[in-house]
């Protein structure tokens, strides 16, 4: 049975407003925002705001619109820098419970601290100086005018273990860890504490991130304990539980690495390449796990196969290419409803399904869409081409299937058939050798400006 069974799922998205959403946080938010919606819970957006010269409102905007793009619409936002007394409150609880101390060492000599450490082979772990300063010496310290940070306090003694949603059955042997700052000599907050405040505050059932903050689950287990112990939180005793925890493994580029381009891999870039909101959707859903990438438009139909048991340990490999393959299906399976609001003027259903299928991208239908307004690129022909289609131009009659009449009649009346008989005419009525499919083409042109092409390249 699990900890947090019989209650509402709640997720939540914890992006800090420093700069904008890549490929790799997107992907978190997604895993998400898939797994409140699966359960039938809630997916927070917690805007964690608490550096005031790095957090930027313009970033939080683009936060919003990116996931709205995406189709992500948080159940409710939180931000971080409206709950500082709330971050006060836990940190004097836990300091009357002795779990969080002064101290007053420089980052020069943490520095030097670590330096002697890794130089024995023995891993940096805090020696917790600080602790065996006296009341004197910190009131000594504190007279010279040097502000303490401060600590949260490990128990050493209680293990730290969980069952992972991701990796299985997980453990940290507390002493290998270094008793985290949690506030800066300035009183600002660094994140572990405030975001273990605000999963218990606010409900948070499932916490899925990426390996990357392991560690930090480690301590902030010893956190949700601590605080529940001193009395700060859940009001019944079955809420006092920490969350589910799962942790993905990374997002890698096709060279194996997060490469710098890919940290920088957003909505912007992307919307730029043409790429739907729904393909990345898609391709995001399902990277990293035993499930085929495939394009899939509807969520809905994502949710149903969404399994954190199908998410693999192994990174998850981001290819550009593969992005672009899922796109152009998903523009395929676009009916003309889907996207009858951003086709160039005048273009109609039966336009929509002449173009689709040559269309890589939507940013490429204006382009096939000029073949039927023009003007067109007046080829060169030979002379027999131009007489070709100068009896075309006169064959061209307008019926039903205005292709198949002038191809027949002129198949009849010149013996052409196969390329010599289809190129020609292609290249006179669109000025390119390839393209959509003529038979739909052609009554989009509209009979006289085929004729007049045909004249054209006939004479
Ligand atoms: N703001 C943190 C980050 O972006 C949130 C981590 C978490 O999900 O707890 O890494």
């Amino acid at each position: 049975m699990l900890a947090t069974a019989g209650r509402m799922t709640i997720t939540r998205f914890a992006p800090s407003p420093t700069g904008r959403l890549h490929v790799g946080n997107i992907r978190t938010a997604l895993h998400n925002w898939m797994l409140a919606q699966k359960l039938g819970g809630k997916f927070l957006l917690r805007i964690d705001d608490t550096d005031p010269e790095r957090s930027k409102e313009e970033y939080v905007e683009a936060i919003r619109a990116d996931l709205a793009w995406l189709g992500m619409h948080p159940d409710g936002e939180e931000r971080q820098s409206l709950r500082l007394e709330r971050y006060d409150a836990a940190f004097d609880v836990l300091k009357e419970a002795g779990r969080v101390y002064p101290a007053y060492e420089t980052a020069q000599e943490l520095e030097l601290k670590r330096k002697v450490l890794l130089g024995r082979g023995l891993p940096p772990i805090y020696d917790r100086g600080a602790l065996d300063l006296s009341d004197e010496e910190r009131a000594a310290k504190e007279a010279e005018g040097i502000q303490p940070h401060w600590r949260f306090k490990l128990d050493h003694d209680e293990a730290i273990a969980w069952e992972d949603g991701v990796r299985g059955a997980s453990k940290f042997d507390p002493k290998l860890l270094s008793d985290p700052v949690i506030r800066r000599a300035d009183g600002s907050w660094l994140y572990m504490l405030p975001s273990a405040v605000d999963d218990v505050e606010m409900g948070v059932t499932h916490v899925l991130r990426g390996e990357d903050h392991v560690s930090n689950t480690a301590v902030q287990i010893q956190m949700f304990t601590a605080l529940y112990a001193a009395g700060f939180g859940a009001a019944s005793d079955a809420q006092k539980t920490h969350p589910e925890f799962a942790h993905e493994a990374l997002l890698v580029g096709t060279e194996g690495k997060l490469s710098k381009r890919l940290g920088s891999l957003g909505c912007d870039a992307l919307r730029d390449k043409h790429i739907e909101p729904e393909a990345l959707v898609a391709m995001l859903a399902r990277l990293g796990t035993s499930l085929p990438v495939e394009p899939i438009a509807d969520s809905a139909k994502l949710l149903e196969t969404f399994d954190l048991s199908t998410f693999g340990r192994a990174p998850a490999k981001f290819d550009d290419a593969e992005l672009e393959r899922v796109n152009t299906a998903i523009v395929h399976a676009f009916d003309y409803a889907d996207v009858s609001d951003r086709l160039p003027t005048g273009m109609d259903e039966a336009g929509w399904h002449a173009v689709r299928p040559n269309v890589a991208n939507m940013g490429e239908v204006a382009e096939w869409w000029r073949l039927v307004t023009g003007p067109i690129e007046q080829l060169e022909f030979s002379d027999e081409d131009k007489a070709f289609l100068a009896q075309a131009a006169e064959a061209l009659t307008w019926g039903d299937d205005p292709w198949g009449a002038l191809t027949s009649a002129l198949k009849e009346s010149t013996g052409r058939k196969g390329k010599a008989l289809f190129l020609p005419l292609r290249q006179a009525l669109t000025g390119m050798n390839h393209g959509p499919d003529m038979g739909e083409l052609l009554p989009l042109i509209g009979e006289e400006e085929a004729r007049k092409r045909l004249q054209c390249s006939g004479q």
